[in-house]
């Protein structure tokens, strides 16, 4: 029951609400709209997701051609806006505010029957997930409904397909990344992260790519390539940190964006995509045929699931308890090597230049640490709508 993140990326228009239609909250609402989404499951049924903070009390009613969802002691919330992939039933999602209910009314291209149990589901939050409320429904006629609930065949569908991970271990060859005052090399300390990391996800049922496996330079476009080639389902590149403080320690989480979110982070993108100083050609190239293939929109669907795993993955680093350098959890800058389809993150695992956190690098367990909590990241980030 997957929909792939290709189907998600095909989004084909994001429901703008007019915030007129909110009027304030005269009430103290104990739930809270988290997102909204919509996707094409295995016998091409519509699924709309409905996350609320609390567990959502609900009932659901089929005007023509509308699916409407009334959830109780909520408060309408103008910053969520229904994510909604193409070939849906649905053709906008809104709410209205409705005394202490939040009413959220699904346009659709066709009218729906009754939905029967089998096709509403409650899901208990996991990991960065809270409760989602998930309704699969088709335009069928009701005898098909009927039939497929009391046979049972309702959800059957096809073998679930591994998630794809692209690992990129930073730097190797004659690009050693930055060097530890006791000689730790960067490219060194990611590529042994790399590959526990490889082995870790696959002991999890994920499938994943390496982009090196040995100590060998590659240039930033190819890294992206290959994700892209892969077909990757989320792209992590691994790296460490220099500061010029050498009193600077910690791990620090990057996702791209054309504007640096602060000085620091502007700086660190420009060493990292210095990497390609020693080997520039292609990447223009390579750039420029993402960008026509990506819709402005579909840039945005790109850079929301990024964020929302760099978001989870700083999560996972303090819960696993890994000390984490001061300032924001994630940060933005325009990295080379994150410009593609594939949704990802650039993590700096820690300072090299920090004589406490080179030592610590370097140990296995300490390894095993960063490890274990990017497998908690992954496996907690929602692959699916
Ligand atoms: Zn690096």
């Amino acid at each position: 029951m997957k929909i792939s993140r290709r189907t998600l990326l095909k989004i084909s228009g994001v429901t703008v609400m007019a915030s007129a239609v909110l009027p304030r909250v005269a009430f103290a609402a104990r739930n809270s709209l988290r997102s909204m989404r919509t996707g094409i499951q295995p016998g091409n049924k519509t699924r709309l997701v409905i996350e609320t903070a609390l567990r959502p009390s609900y009932t659901l009613s089929y005007p023509e051609k509308q699916l409407v969802v009334d959830i109780a002691n909520t408060a309408a919330d103008s910053s969520v806006s229904a994510k909604l992939a193409s070939g849906t039933l649905v053709s906008s999602v809104k709410q209205v505010q409705s005394g202490d209910r939040l009413r959220i009314v699904a346009t659709l291209n066709k009218s729906i029957t009754e939905l029967p149990k089998s096709q509403i589901m409650l899901l208990e939050p996991n990991g960065d997930n809270d409760y989602r409320l998930v309704l699969d429904f088709s335009a069928s006629s009701a005898e098909k409904i009927a039939s497929a609930v009391t046979t049972g065949t309702g959800t059957t569908a096809k073998p679930q397909q591994k998630n794809i991970i692209i690992i990129d271990p930073g730097h190797g060859g004659k690009d050693p990344g930055c060097i530890g005052k006791n000689g730790t090399r960067e490219k060194d300390i990611v590529l042994s992260v790399g590959r526990k990391l490889k082995a870790k996800l696959d002991e999890a049922g994920f499938k994943t790519y390496m982009t090196r496996t040995g100590d060998k330079y590659l240039k930033l476009a190819e890294r992206a390539e290959f994700a892209e080639n892969r077909k990757g389902d989320l792209f992590i590149s691994l790296h460490a940190n220099a500061n010029p403080s050498r009193s600077v320690k910690g791990f620090s989480i990057y996702t791209l964006s054309e504007k640096a979110s602060d000085e620091e982070a502007k700086k660190l993108a420009e060493s990292e995509n210095a990497a390609d100083k020693i080997g520039v050609d292609g990447f223009t190239e390579f750039e420029k045929e993402i960008r026509a293939a990506l819709s402005s929109l579909q840039q945005h669907a790109v850079a929301e699931m990024s964020e929302e795993y760099a978001n989870g993955c700083a999560r996972a680093f303090r819960s696993n308890k890994i000390e984490a350098q001061p300032g924001p959890g994630v940060r933005h800058a325009p990295f080379a090597v994150l410009r593609s389809t594939v949704p990802g993150a650039l993590i700096e695992l820690g300072h090299l230049s920090n004589n406490s956190e080179e030592r610590l690098l370097k140990t296995s367990e300490h390894q095993d640490k960063l490890v274990a909590a990017i497998v908690r990241s992954i496996k907690n980030y929602n692959f699916d709508v």
